[in-house]
């Protein structure tokens, strides 16, 4: 699933695109993925801004609403400027005078909003990782009464915004510690070393343009370079770069989670 870096990623991309263009024609080819409002009130108008939250991306207009996309599985943005046929699994179609911009997704996972100015899709998002105002000791209180372990707090989106299964898996393997640890036992210096990690990892993935492992692509059809600095996750079995123990998986709440036993004892 696209996180943070690779939505970041598409959010840099899609500048280049489609910001200060206007939205001429629009083409909902699945209209179940269309989950709030409708595609017909952003045409005509202009997108001023490509702005991103959390793992959603959002379009600000020269009109009432405001657009939000997410990703969720295995959605991409293309863009495409001729008139060639379009590539397989095209939902939503966005026009524009210069080319069009589709919404692929083979899973149908994702989803777009046409939301009025001040209305989000989402409950409750926690801080973006690269806030200021995310110090050890916000995310201290927001973790006391959470025993669950540190690697499943942090794909919460209401803790932090934007960290999913492939990054917490490399933020604690960088900080160097045990994802099983309950995420309340975390001291203030130990939950230092995690925000940093985080914010060294995700900065070095939005450089390479995010991971692509299997869906994950730009506007153009390129994949992100992440993947080959990739140290833990997908790694099963493969020695530590470090020190050369293997590297296990585990399950924790249903997802995998890759880390060397050796390497990450705090
Ligand atoms: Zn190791």
């Amino acid at each position: 699933m696209p996180e943070l870096p690779e939505v970041e990623s598409v959010r840099r991309d899609l500048i280049t695109r489609v910001q200060g263009n206007k939205v001429t024609w629009v083409e909902p080819l699945l209209p179940r993925m269309v989950k709030c409002g409708t595609l017909d009130d952003i045409v005509g108008v202009e997108f001023t801004s490509i702005n991103r939250r959390g793992k959603f991306l959002f379009i600000d207009t020269s009109g009432e609403m405001t657009v939000y996309i997410h990703l969720r599985m295995s959605g991409t943005l293309v863009w495409r400027k001729g008139i060639e046929d379009n590539p397989s699994h095209i939902r939503i179609v966005i026009g524009f005078q210069n080319g069009r911009l589709l919404f692929r997704d083979p899973r149908t996972l994702g989803g777009i909003w046409i939301n009025r100015k001040g209305e989000h899709p989402w409950k409750k998002m926690g801080l973006e990782p690269f806030d200021d105002n995310l110090t050890p000791e916000v995310l201290q209180k927001l973790l006391v009464k959470r025993s669950i372990p540190i690697k499943t707090a942090l794909l919460d989106q209401g803790t932090i915004a934007g960290i999913g299964n492939i990054y917490a898996s490399e933020i604690l393997f960088d900080a160097k510690i045990d994802p099983r640890r309950p995420a309340n036992s975390i001291s203030n210096g130990e939950l230092l070393k995690v925000l940093n990690s985080t914010r060294t990892i995700l900065n070095a993935a939005i450089e390479a343009n995010g991971t692509t492992l299997k869906d994950f692509k730009l506007s153009n059809g390129r994949g992100g370079e992440f993947a080959n600095f990739l140290k833990v996750y997908a790694k099963k079995e493969e020695e530590c770069y470090i020190c050369k123990s293997k590297i296990e998986r585990i399950v924790q709440s249903q997802r995998s989670t890759f880390f060397c036993p050796s390497c990450q004892t705090n």
